[in-house]
């Protein structure tokens, strides 16, 4: 958080403040749409219900991921301007721990936007942004939501999309990609299309992705293989909708 802002870390709504703030100043910066700011408040209501934590299916879900990222042949992580605004250096880490590649996919694409983006991302650590190029298109949805880099999404075996609009994640796994989703929506489109639906808050999600891909470095293939085939998606959905339904209010 930055300085001119006080929210003591004893304040029992910290995390969210800070969250609300780092999107409003994503906004401010431009590379956070006000679009983004309308999906903050939908994540917002949905962790509150979850308890703000990352429940025993999404942790599950969170190392099937990270399995997925080190058997991948290609893997791109798809940044948007929530996820820049909020989780930016953790975003590099996780590339950096998997070797994925990132790339910057707006759902309001313009030019102005992806170079904010990806600057602001070098500023984190990133070295190699992708998304400028747009020089391939996603099969079956409207040309400027369909661009992507034929060398990045285009070409990616795995894409971890996090916060994905419901008509993308659908065209991504139509074009057979293993789609890994963040999402704290269980019944949003996006999880219920991806191979892995992870029901979390981003800001959690990603590091915990990252620790387990570290946990995993040395793992074999077979192990990998083990851990994305026992992973239950269904029940992972099913788990999370009832974490939130028998949310308490505390
Ligand atoms: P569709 O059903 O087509 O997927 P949608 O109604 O989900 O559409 P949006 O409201 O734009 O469309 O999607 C924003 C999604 O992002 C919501 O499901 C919300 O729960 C999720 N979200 C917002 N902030 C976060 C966050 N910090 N971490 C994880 N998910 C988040
Ligand atoms: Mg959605």
């Amino acid at each position: 958080m930055s300085e001119h802002v006080e929210v003591p870390e004893s304040h029992p709504r910290y995390l969210s403040l800070l969250t609300r703030h780092r999107i409003e100043e994503g906004v401010d910066k431009g590379i956070t749409s006000r679009q983004g700011l309308i999906a903050q408040g939908r994540g917002e209501a949905f962790d509150y219900l979850l308890g703000e934590r990352t429940i025993e299916s999404a942790d599950a879900a969170e190392r099937a991921a990270a399995a997925y990222f080190l058997l991948a042949d290609h893997a791109v992580i798809s940044v948007n301007g929530n996820v820049a605004a909020l989780c930016p250096g953790e975003t590099v880490e996780l590339a950096e721990a998997t070797g994925a590649d990132i790339e910057v996919n707006l759902f309001n694409r313009t030019e102005e936007r992806i170079e904010r983006i990806a600057e602001h991302m070098r500023e984190h650590g990133a070295t190699d942004v992708k998304g400028l190029t747009a020089d391939a298109r996603i099969p079956g949805i409207d040309h400027e939501r369909a661009k992507v880099d034929a060398d990045g999404i285009y070409d990616a075996d795995v894409v971890l999309v996090p916060l994905e609009d419901g008509d993308r994640a659908e065209a991504l796994s139509a074009m057979g990609k293993t789609e890994l989703v963040i999402d704290l929506n269980p019944g949003s489109r996006s999880p219920r299309t991806a191979t892995v639906p992870i029901v979390d808050n981003v800001l959690r999600a990603v590091p915990n992705i990252t620790d387990h891909a570290r946990d995993l470095a040395d793992a074999s293939d077979a192990e990998l293989r083990d851990i994305v085939e026992s992973f239950d998606r269904e029940a992972a959905l099913d788990e999370a909708e009832s974490a939130i339904r028998n949310g308490k209010f505390d």
